[in-house]
């Protein structure tokens, strides 16, 4: 077969019509080739750059890594790889995603493969290859793990955290109260006579009730404190840093939160109190259990004296 001399190479042809970028660089960083999809995403045509140094017409490439690269694989004879998860782009091309998609430009795999003559490495062939869609799926998956997980945290009717979120929070702050010390209290609350309320109202009221109470505590509370559902109608608000008189005007504060406003449930005026224990860590205290077993004690004498109260147990004192 005979190819007249002026018509391009089969190779020629590829590098034209392939989906990535190709281009060469000679050790001074001159351009020596530079195809179609270089030519389609920069603007700049392969006449306008080969023969003149690839910074002259990209002066925002990053120079000195772009320099580095090309030098070591001039100088190892070696590939090399950049990914986008290192660096996100080389070329600040336009992608084809839509503006919200959260990236700012096509993101970019290169590879750099040495172009041998005699063992001797006499250029640096450089490929682009567009993965923004890789990067795209990447941060929507990490978007709906992060949502995945702030479910899994979250009670679904209150929207405060759920009681697996409040046992490995109160896990995590007894092992550094344990090592630092300190002062550490918790709270034990629960409606009161929240059965009454669901029997007169409904359920679809004690919901709301629930909710009501849920979120006006969590607009109290400091953002040191860790709040949760603990179980029905039955919350735990976890207080680093506090000693348990200290804990005590949280009790209080909290009990005049739930029960100095009634809540309006469509129109029905529902008044709910609550009652609180609380409880401190003893020093020498090897699990957490102990100091909410004593704060859901103190929490049933409160309710044995009457409901509407804040109790610490008496031995607590001391
Ligand atoms: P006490 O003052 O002794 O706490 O009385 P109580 O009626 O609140 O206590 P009890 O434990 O007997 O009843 C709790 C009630 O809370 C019963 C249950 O139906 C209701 N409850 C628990 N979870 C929910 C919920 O998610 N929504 C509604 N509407 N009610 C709930
Ligand atoms: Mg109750
Ligand atoms: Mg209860």
């Amino acid at each position: 077969m005979t190819t007249p001399a002026s018509s391009p190479s089969l190779s020629d042809l590829v590098a034209e019509r392939v989906g990535f970028g190709i281009f060469v660089l000679d050790r001074e960083m001159n351009v020596l080739m530079w195809n179609r999809f270089m030519q389609d995403h920069s603007g700049v045509l392969a006449e306008e750059v080969i023969g003149r140094p690839v910074f002259e017409r990209f002066p925002e490439l990053p120079r000195a890594w772009l320099a580095r690269k090309i030098e070591s694989v001039f100088q190892l004879g070696s590939f090399a790889f950049s990914s986008w998860e290192q660096r996100p782009y080389l070329f600040r091309f336009d992608h084809d995603r839509p503006i919200t998609g959260g990236v700012d430009y096509m993101q970019q795999d290169c590879t750099f493969m040495p172009l041998m003559r005699e063992r001797e490495v006499i250029a640096v062939c450089v490929t682009i290859t567009d993965v923004t869609h890789v990067s795209v799926m990447q941060r929507e998956r990490e978007e709906a793990v992060a949502k995945l997980r702030e479910y899994a945290d979250r009670d679904g009717l209150t929207g405060i955290g759920n009681r697996r979120y409040f046992e490995t929070r109160l896990a995590e702050e007894f092992s550094r109260w344990q090592r630092y010390g300190g002062d550490m209290s918790v709270l034990l609350f629960d409606l009161d006579h929240f059965k009454k309320i669901n029997d007169e109202f409904g359920h679809v009221a004690g919901d709301t009730v629930l909710r009501t109470m849920a979120q006006r505590v969590a607009g109290v509370v400091r953002k040191e404190d860790i709040f949760g559902r603990f179980g029905g109608e039955e919350f735990a608000l976890l207080l680093p840093c506090t000693p348990l008189d200290d804990a005590m005007r949280v009790a209080e504060k909290i009990r005049h939160t739930i029960g100095d406003t009634p809540v309006d449930v469509q129109g029905e005026v529902v008044s709910v109190t609550a009652s609180v224990g609380a409880a401190s860590a003893r020093p020498g205290s090897n699990d957490y259990e102990a100091m909410i077993n004593e704060a859901d004690a103190a929490l049933y004498s409160a309710k044995r004296q009457g409901r509407n109260r804040s109790v610490v147990l008496l031995h607590e004192l001391n």
